[in-house]
C-alpha cells in the first residue's frame, strides 16, 4: 500500500498542474509570450543596426582620408605639370593624373553609396525604435490581465499548498523522495493503481500475476518496468 496522504499529495499536485496548463491556455499569455519574442527581435535588430552604423562611420572616416590624400597629390601633379620639359614626362604625368582623377571619382562614388547606407540604417532605427514602446505597452497590458487570471486562481492555489504542507509531514520521508525524483524525471502520475491484478494502472501492460503478487509482497507496491511508475494494490 501506499500512504493515503502520499496519494491526496499526489492529486492536489495534479490538480496545480491542472491550473498551471489552463493559466498557460490564457490569450494574453500566449499574446504577451508573442509580444515578448518581438521585442527580443527588435533589440536584436537595433543592436546590429548599431554595429551597422559604427561600420559606416569608421568607413567614412576611412574614405575621408582616401579622398584628402588624393585631393593632395592631385593637387601636388598639377603643380609639377607646369614644371614638365620633356613630351614623355608630360604623358606619363598626365596618365598618372587621368588614373589619380578616376581614384578620386571612385572614392567620392563609395563615399555617396556610404552615405547612402547610413541614410537607411538611420531610417530602420527610427522605425524600431517607434516600434519598440508599442510593444512594451502591450507586454505591460498583457501582463495586468494575465495577473488577473493568476489572481483569480490563488485562493485555491494557496489552498492547495497548505493542505500539501500538511501532509507532507505524515509522509514517509523516503517514499516522498520517491515521488519527487519520479515527478522531475515527468513521470505523471507518478503512483497508480493495480488494474485487475495483473495491469499496470499507467501504461496499461500486463504481467504475469505470479510475478505481480511477489513483487507486492512486502510493501504492496512495486515499479512497473515498462513505464518506471509505481503501481499499489488498491484497497
Ligand atoms: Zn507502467
Amino acid at each position: 500500500m501506499i500512504q493515503k496522504e502520499m496519494l491526496t499529495y499526489q492529486d492536489l499536485d495534479k490538480e496545480l498542474n491542472r491550473i498551471e496548463r489552463e493559466l498557460r491556455k490564457n490569450d494574453y499569455y500566449i499574446k504577451r509570450k508573442k509580444l515578448k519574442a518581438m521585442q527580443a527581435d527588435y533589440e536584436d535588430k537595433l543592436t546590429k543596426l548599431d554595429q551597422k552604423a559604427l561600420e559606416l562611420k569608421n568607413q567614412l572616416a576611412a574614405a575621408r582620408a582616401l579622398m584628402q590624400k588624393i585631393t593632395n597629390f592631385i593637387l601636388e601633379q598639377n603643380k609639377e605639370i607646369t614644371e614638365v620639359e620633356s613630351e614623355s614626362e608630360l604623358n606619363y604625368m598626365s596618365k598618372k593624373l587621368a588614373e589619380n582623377m578616376e581614384a578620386l571619382a571612385n572614392v567620392e562614388n563609395d563615399i555617396k553609396r556610404i552615405l547612402k547606407e547610413g541614410e537607411e540604417v538611420a531610417r530602420n532605427f527610427e522605425a524600431i525604435s517607434a516600434e519598440l514602446p508599442k510593444i512594451i505597452a502591450g507586454i505591460k497590458k498583457c501582463n495586468e490581465e494575465f495577473a488577473k487570471a493568476t489572481e483569480a486562481a490563488k485562493p485555491r492555489v494557496t489552498e492547495i499548498k497548505q493542505q500539501q504542507a500538511e501532509l507532507r509531514k505524515l509522509i514517509n520521508p523516503a517514499l516522498f523522495d520517491k515521488y519527487k525524483k519520479l515527478s522531475e524525471s515527468q513521470i505523471h502520475p507518478v503512483f497508480v493503481p493495480l488494474q485487475d491484478g495483473v495491469r499496470c494502472g499507467g501504461c496499461r501492460m500486463e504481467m504475469p500475476r505470479g510475478v505481480v503478487e511477489s513483487k507486492m509482497q512486502g510493501n504492496g507496491y512495486m515499479v512497473c518496468e515498462h513505464c518506471g511508475r509505481i503501481i499499489y494494490q488498491a484497497e
